[in-house]
């Protein structure tokens, strides 16, 4: 009998671990993704705060199955689906030639984009903290700005280079902004001896009265003392309304003058979702059903940030682990289903969540224990360790933590840009 073929559409954490699953498995499983590695978002931050480098968070996919034939990797960007027909039409990296693959099952697994709510100034306007690209020209931006008030003679036009605004009192906007004080206090101080870097501005904007409102009110109430020490300027219920050359107007009118804001106040998911002409629910998740498949096809399935999964009365958090518990889910679903066996229903193993504040500072709820202070940061560095994909990215990134615990340095501070391809 021919083995049933399985298209995912993304090889981050929902994909990634779906194909994973089905590795040695009786299926033949082709793994689509637009970029050629798998991307370790939780450290996303540290790569554009100078910490680690993208080859620390980033693994090449096709590495991770050089030792299972059943599985293929095809690098490019699907663009279009033909859900009766079932194929997907894949375009080329360099967006040339479009191919259609054909499938018995399709996992589709694209993730999410920065969710501007319409604000078309704003999102031109704003650096992105979303994937490795963002976080290279985030880095980069923020070394130019140290480099520019250095060559700015005169204190006020000085100051907008020198104020670093963060929208979004998440994990994302969080960790950087704790990142970023760290940068700037401990290593950029030693190197513009010539600025006083007191006069530095981080403001952390969260629309609501408390930052990491996943967290009980306890841990994100710590978590913003703990900014606060640091020296950062937290504004809660407070949003960001426009921006304007190097002004930033806050609600209530206030206005910053900086030329940096940086966007981490959520989340939509994939555009291709609404291109496909899913179905799709009021958040514009895709609309799946306890199997994980999406309404109204058999053969389809949706997971992790793209996918709605009910969940406590509202939808599944849109983080790593549930998008890795539906992927490994749906592969013991596509394995039963093409041998004619009931599917299982999916469940949620709720196993905490976590956010670091900077040098031995972060919180964590782990199986309903809040954990704070040097405990939670031990705990979030063992998690983070155990998950980071790829044993040489392990012990890589366990030595640049160790070197920048122990020196208080960040040598990764090199503004550089890429040149684009010829061809
Ligand atoms: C900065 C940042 C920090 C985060 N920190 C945490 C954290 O600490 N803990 C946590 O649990 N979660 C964290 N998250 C959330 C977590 O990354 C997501 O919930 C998780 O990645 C969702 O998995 P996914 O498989 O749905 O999508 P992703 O992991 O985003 O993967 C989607 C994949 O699809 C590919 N793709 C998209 N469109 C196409 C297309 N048209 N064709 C081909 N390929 C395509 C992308 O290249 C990508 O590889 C963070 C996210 C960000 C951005």
């Amino acid at each position: 009998m021919p083995l049933p073929k399985v298209v995912s559409v993304g090889a981050g954490f929902g994909g990634l671990s779906c194909a994973r699953a089905l590795a040695g498995k009786p299926a033949d499983v082709l793994l689509v993704d637009r970029h050629n590695y798998h991307l370790f978002t939780p450290l996303l931050y540290q790569v554009a705060s100078s910490l680690l480098n993208p080859s620390d968070i980033a693994y090449p996919i096709r590495a991770v199955f050089r030792g299972a034939r059943n599985v293929r990797v095809r690098v490019g960007e699907v663009a279009g689906a033909d859900f009766d027909a079932h194929w997907v039409a894949v375009r080329d990296v360099d967006g040339g030639v479009v191919q259609r693959l054909e499938y018995d099952y399709l996992v589709l697994a694209m993730g999410s984009s920065s969710q501007f709510f319409g604000n078309v100034g704003i999102a031109n306007a704003s650096h992105g903290l979303k994937d490795l690209p963002e976080a290279l020209e985030l880095r980069n931006h923020v070394l130019r700005c140290f480099e520019a008030a250095s060559g700015e003679p005169d204190e006020e036009a000085r100051r907008p280079w020198l104020t670093f605004a963060i929208v979004g009192g998440g994990p994302t906007g969080v960790e950087y902004a704790g990142a970023l004080v760290e940068l700037i206090r401990l290593v950029l101080v030693k190197d513009y001896p010539e600025l006083n870097l007191r006069k530095v501005h981080i403001v952390l904007v969260e629309a609501r009265d408390q930052i990491l409102p996943a967290f009980p009110k306890v841990l994100g109430d710590d978590a913003e003392l703990r900014l606060r020490q640091r020296g950062i300027d937290v504004r809660l219920n407070t949003r960001v309304e426009s921006v304007a050359g190097d002004g930033i107007t806050l609600s209530g009118g206030e206005k910053l003058r900086s030329k940096t804001l940086v966007w981490a106040a959520g989340v939509k998911p994939s555009e291709l979702v609404a291109h496909l002409r899913l179905p799709l629910t009021r958040s514009g998740r895709v609309e799946v059903d306890p199997h994980l498949r999406v309404a109204d096809y058999e053969r389809v399935f949706a997971i992790g940030d793209i996918a709605s999964v009910p969940y406590r009365g509202g939808e599944m958090p849109q983080l790593s682990a549930p998008a890795m518990q539906e992927g490994r889910s749906v592969a013991r679903n596509i394995l039963r289903a093409s041998r004619g066996a009931p599917l299982e229903t999916f469940r949620y193993l709720d196993k905490g969540i976590m956010a670091t504040i900077g040098r031995h500072d972060a919180v964590a709820l782990l199986g309903g224990v809040a954990l704070k202070g040097l405990i939670g940061w031990l705990t979030w560095l063992f998690v983070h360790l155990y998950y980071i994909i790829g044993f040489r990215n392990r012990i890589v990134v366990l030595i640049e933590w160790a070197w920048d615990y122990f020196r208080y340095d960040r040598p990764i501070r090199l503004i550089e840009r890429a040149k684009e391809s010829k061809s």
